[in-house]
Parts: structure tokens; sequence; C-alpha cells
């Protein structure tokens, strides 16, 4: 991540609050995800850091995306939209998947024309893609275990395993080709079991499937959950490949086509937010720095997001634990009750917060009148 000489020239430049975005980082991520995963097509989960330059990185870079709203379609597709219309289609059947279980009519009206991949995971969505989508590929969400994930998944989307096979079937019979099975274990999981058990439940609901006469399934999603190097006890996405590839090639014939939909671990690292100190007080005996950013704002993962940030100070000197609010007028914009921090910082100074690229600003509300932090890409 960029160094602070860096970041303090930037803020110099732009002020505060600022969200740093280096690209380097991102690409570096990416090339990560391919050489300790290399039988597994990336696509990025736009919602993590919904961010067109970002798109531009990883399209760059040769990633596919996940998609779950025609906002988000329409980031990417600017990239593609001077292709000729054949090659277009081919693009977008190659490399999007709208990974949103439930999309309206009209949605599905506007994406039938480009025969993407949709998951589904109910009868309803089966008639409405029947009758709206006819042309979409269709790969049904696994309800999963997420145990240990940070962020929980399953609670709102996927088909028990029990009922998988007769949703495929259904599906079938209605009309439509299921290409394949996704799941979602969970974001910024820890627990790398989640994966080994996903996979083998889809390799049994895969051969459930062929048992019961549908084979036309070829591709396996195995979704985000690909956890961010926040603190020294997440351990290294390398041991987590090793697992995933074990399993892969025990369960998945090479013809098979493995999907994966990081979010996160894309961009997660490669944000830094720098806020300006504009309010100091004592409350109770505890130091209060206010800041220029929040909860509303670029720290609305503390709440959506269930992720926890930490401020470093440019400047040094004895430190004592602070309180840091945000500058809206709620006592929820209450970012951290416990950070270590300098204790004669002075109104205008700068905290910073690194590794806060996913779930962050792509949530950022105008809360109180105060616009989102402004963006800055770092790009060489
Ligand atoms: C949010 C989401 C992702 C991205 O998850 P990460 O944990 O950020 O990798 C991928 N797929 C689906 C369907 C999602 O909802």
């Amino acid at each position: 991540m960029a160094a602070s000489s860096v970041l303090k020239q930037l803020v110099k430049k732009h002020g505060t609050p600022l969200f740093i975005i280096d690209h380097a980082v991102i690409r570096r991520n990416y090339a990560i995800f391919k050489k300790y995963l290399p039988r597994v097509q990336a696509y990025y989960a736009v919602k993590a850091l919904p961010d067109p330059e970002v798109v531009k990185t990883l399209f760059d870079a040769g990633a596919s995306f996940d998609v779950a709203s025609m906002p988000e379609l329409s980031i990417v597709y600017e990239y593609i939209r001077d292709m000729p219309a054949k090659q277009r289609q081919d693009w977008i059947w190659d490399k999007i998947i709208y990974a949103h279980p439930i999309k309206t009519n009209e949605t599905l009206q506007e994406l039938d024309q480009y025969k993407p991949l949709v998951t589904f995971d109910n009868r309803e969505e089966i008639q409405k893609i029947r009758k709206y989508a006819p042309r979409a590929g269709l790969a049904l969400r696994l309800k999963v275990a997420n145990t240990g994930a940070m962020v929980e998944l399953s609670s709102k989307f996927g088909a028990a395993p029990g009922e998988a096979v007769d949703l495929i079937l259904e599906a079938h019979n209605a009309g439509l080709v299921v290409e394949g099975l996704s799941f979602h274990v969970g974001s910024q999981t820890t627990n790398f079991d989640n994966y080994v058990q996903a996979i083998n439940l889809a390799a049994n609901i895969y051969k459930e499937a062929k048992d019961r006469g549908y084979d036309k399934m070829n591709l396996l999603d195995i979704g985000g959950g690909f956890p961010a190097p926040y603190d020294p006890t997440v351990k290294p996405f390398r041991k987590l490949a090793r697992k995933i590839n074990a399993e892969l090639e025990r369960l998945f014939p090479p013809e098979i086509q493995i999907l994966a939909e990081p979010g996160r671990f894309m961009v997660a690292t490669a944000a830094t937010s720098v806020s300006k100190i504009i309010g100091k007080a004592v409350l109770d005996g505890k130091l209060c720095y206010y800041v220029d950013d929040g909860v509303y704002h670029t720290f609305s993962g503390i709440l959506f997001d269930h992720c926890q940030y930490h401020f470093s100070a440019f400047k040094t000197g004895p430190k004592q634990i602070c309180t840091v609010f945000g500058p809206t007028c709620d006592a929820l914009d209450c970012i951290s009750m416990s950070e270590e921090l300098p204790s004669d910082l002075k109104l205008g100074d700068y905290l910073y917060s690194k590794n806060i690229g996913a779930y962050s600003i792509a949530s950022s509300t105008r809360f109180n009148g105060f616009p989102p932090a402004k963006i800055v890409h770092i790009n060489q």
C-alpha cells in the first residue's frame, strides 16, 4: 500500500475525507488468486467496490464479473460496448454471471438478449426466468454452511440440498438449461472447511442429478468468501487454495468449468482512507477525536460488514486509548471506542485506515448532508 509520504501528498492535493485506491495491489491480488487457483476463473463481485476504474483494472487483467443489478452490469458493459454485437454477447456469456437469485421481471427481460448466466434457488424464479429470460443459462444456488464467516450469507439465499435436484429437474422441464451449481460459504471465511464441505455437497448433487437423468451440468461456481489478510490470524490464501484444489481435483473432472466470485479478496487491501481531525474532547474522562469520515460513509462496513477498522496517525507521540467519532450528529456514528492513538493530536491532523477497500465506500450514504469521501486512484 502507498507509503505515508504519498498519502500525505495526496491529502495536500485533494483534501479529506479521501479514499485512495492502489491499482497495483488489485493487480497483485488478482495474480495471486490466479496463481494459487489456476483452474478457477475469477468473477470479481462488483458490489465489494463498484468503481469503474477498479472494474477496468480487473477487466484488463483478464477477470470476469459477478453482478447483481443492472447498474452493476452497466459498469462492466462500458468496456465492451463497442464490440460487435455477437462478440459482445459471447463475452457476456463467458464472463458475466448475474449472481442474484431474485431478479425482477424487468431485469430478466433486459438480460435475456445477452443470454447470461443467472442464479436461482426457488420455483417461482424458474417460472419468471422461463417467461422473461428463457435464453439465460442457470446455476442453482445451494445453501451451504457459513460457520465462522464474518458475514453470514446463507439465511437469505440458497436451495436446501434435499430440494436441489427437484429444482434442477423442474427448470429442465420448463425448457431451461441448468448449467451448474453455485454457493457462497460466507464472506471473510476463515473456516476453510466450509469450502471443503460445500464442494463435497455440490459433488453429491451433481451425482444425484445424473442418477435421476440430468447430465447437462458443466460448471461449478464456488462463490466468494476468500478472506482478506486483515490481521495475522487469517491463514494464508495459498493454504485455502491447496484445500480447494485438492477437492476439485478429487471430485470434479477437468471438463467441468470452475468459477469463483471473489469480491473482498481482490480489493480489501487496495484502499486506504484518510480523515482529518475536526474536533477533540474528553467525555467521561476519555479522550475523543471527531473526524470528517464515519460510519455513514467510508466506515459503513462497521455496520454492514461487521468489520472493525483501525486508525494510525502520521504523527508520533505518547499514546492512549481513544474513541473516534464520525462527523454526523448520530451517536451511532462511532467508528471505534478503543483506538491507541497519540494523545496530543491537534485539529487538522490526519488519521488513516488501511485495508478498507471492500464493503466500505460501496455503502456510503449522504446522511446529514456529508458527501462520500473523494476517491483518488494510484495507477502505476
Ligand atoms: C457478496 C457476494 C460475493 C462476494 O463475496 P466476498 O466475500 O466479498 O468474496 C460473491 N457472490 C455473491 C453471490 C455475493 O452475494
